[in-house]
């Protein structure tokens, strides 16, 4: 049978940076292999981004989408409020990123492999994106709102660093304790947990 779990935290390949996919290896079979594994694995579970260390491969790959099924579990208030619509996968080798500008927006995200949690966290609110497709050809987007946070998210994952590392951590919540606050703007969700200690 296919594996398709997710490494869980705790595991030190997540933790470590992930190595470059070299330069002649891209069009190969076996990064092929390895991205199909990831989509195979991020369809399972389901999620709306994956990077390569998350399956135990230290390789500098991430898959992103982000599915109009998906979508339909939140109000439009909320999508609007944290800038999210539908993503058409594609897949990022060897990413670099760069913020534009200053600008920082604050909601909650979680991670496949940090299961049943999820936090407040700041991130840029628009990047810039380098990356190499799959076909080897050199690509370059410049993207803003939720799909900047989940970029921002699976690159830190090539560099070992988690969602935890960057919290708010007197936002950490489980995912069942946040069904109660799912209604909420995430500033109300904040306040709720924090006490209003940040109002
Ligand atoms: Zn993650």
């Amino acid at each position: 049978m296919v594996d398709r779990s997710v490494v869980q935290v705790g595991d030190p390949v997540l933790r470590r940076r992930a190595g470059e996919v070299p330069a002649d290896r891209i069009t190969s079979e076996e990064v092929a292999r390895l991205i199909e594994r990831m989509w195979d694995t991020l369809e399972a579970v389901p999620g709306v981004g994956l990077a390569a260390p998350q399956i135990g491969e230290p390789w500098r790959v991430v898959v992103v989408h982000d599915l109009p099924e998906f979508l339909e579990a939140f109000s439009d208030l909320q999508l609007v409020e944290r800038e999210r619509g539908s993503i058409e996968p594609y897949v990022l080798i060897n990413p670099t990123l760069t913020a534009v500008g200053h600008e920082t927006r604050t909601h909650f995200e979680g991670c496949l492999s940090v299961d049943g949690y999820t936090a407040a966290v700041e991130r840029f609110h628009e990047v810039d994106v380098e990356f190499t497709d799959p076909a080897g050809q050199p690509r370059h987007r410049r993207v803003r709102g939720w799909h900047a946070r989940i970029l921002q998210h699976e690159v830190d994952h090539l560099d070992g660093l988690l969602y935890v590392d960057r919290m708010n951590t007197l936002t950490l919540c489980s995912v069942a304790s946040y069904r109660d606050l799912a209604e909420l703007t995430t500033h109300e969700a904040i306040s709720r947990l924090t006490g209003s200690a940040q109002d």
